[in-house]
């Protein structure tokens, strides 16, 4: 790879650059199952702890592959496989509810694809029910669902949003992140003190008194 390359792969960690909503995925992304997963990744992950010379007999050390590659599958990219979707079951807004609900402060457990860090904060969500309404634990299953791969925030912000657009078919859906990414407070420009804000919403909020009502609402958690 040339250096230009190398810089400009660079850029789009630091920009985080994303243009595509679905998180990229092979085509063949789980014909393996989790656990030859785990078991490949072992092996990867073991080799790079050597390359950075790492003696992995150590007792501390040895347990680190297995431990690692059962964290990215199982735990903090469980996310990435469809299988894992929680199941979103709705109700008929029976009592006729038509104005705003906002879940806040879901927290966000979710990591930058560019360089595998964390990113951790908030997410808030508001709709306004026309036929359905949703179990309030779903919207935090769902949030916690999709923060689950590597991510850009922005895309996760999306992904949150047109699944609860399809969900409770309405596009009046709100969804609101602010989190602090790792690979900006440890790393490159090292800011300890900046969070990243995304807001993404349809139907109803594109009007600005009912997206003032929405982010009245909120009591953020700092
Ligand atoms: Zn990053």
């Amino acid at each position: 790879m040339k250096y230009t390359d190398l810089d400009l792969l660079e850029d789009i960690g630091d920009s985080h650059y994303s243009d595509n909503v679905d998180t990229p995925l092979r085509p063949d992304a789980f014909v393996k199952s989790d656990e030859e997963k785990i078991e490949a990744i072992q092996k990867h992950f073991k080799k790079i702890m050597e390359e950075l010379g790492l003696d992995i007999t150590d007792d501390s050390l040895s347990g680190t592959p297995y431990r690692v590659a059962k964290m990215y599958v199982k735990e903090l990219f469980y996310g990435l496989n469809p299988a894992n979707k929680p199941k979103l079951s709705t109700f008929n807004n029976k009592y006729g509810y038509r104005k705003m609900l906002v879940e806040q402060n879901i927290s966000i457990d979710s990591a930058c694809e560019h360089h595998f860090l964390p990113i951790t904060g908030f997410a808030h969500v508001g709709y306004i029910p026309e036929e359905k309404v949703i179990g309030l634990s779903k919207i935090n299953r769902l949030v916690n669902y999709y923060a689950h791969r590597p991510q850009v925030q922005e895309r996760l912000c999306l992904q949150i949003l047109k699944d609860l657009q399809e969900t409770l078919n309405t596009q009046s859906v709100i969804v609101m992140i602010n989190a602090e990414h790792l690979c900006v407070s440890s790393r490159g420009i090292k800011d300890k003190t900046s969070s990243t804000i995304t807001v993404e919403y349809g139907g109803a909020f594109e009007n600005t008194e009912i997206r003032n009502e929405f982010l009245a609402c909120l009591n953020p958690i700092e």
